[in-house]
């Protein structure tokens, strides 16, 4: 190997680490946070972990995503966080069907 490829090799598997490192914690944050309150979009959606609505609920929702028997699950408004099945937000629209 010249000095040029080593070096060009060395640089590329120390940018590759980072971007493996840096992707693999920032996939496991986006799994499994659960919304906060304090979270600006949820703020703005006046997002609640337990809804007041009558007969409206994240677990009743067309947004909601996953496994329907999970108590916190992924929602199409927020990207990589979970809500609770028994939440609500101003964005709640009736499951169809
Ligand atoms: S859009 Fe709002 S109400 Fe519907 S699942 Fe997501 S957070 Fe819950």
């Amino acid at each position: 190997m010249s000095q040029i490829d080593r070096r060009n090799f060395l640089k590329l598997s120390a940018s590759t680490l980072v971007g493996i490192t840096m992707g693999s914690v920032s996939l496991r944050a986006l799994a499994d946070e659960q919304i906060k309150l304090d979270d600006p979009l949820a703020m703005a959606m006046k997002y609640v972990n337990k809804s007041t609505v009558e007969g409206a609920m994240c677990g009743n929702c067309a947004h909601i995503q996953g496994d329907a028997a999970a108590e916190w699950r992924p929602c199409n408004i927020f990207p990589g966080k979970l809500v609770n099945k028994n939440g609500w937000c101003a964005a709640w629209m009736k499951m169809p069907g």
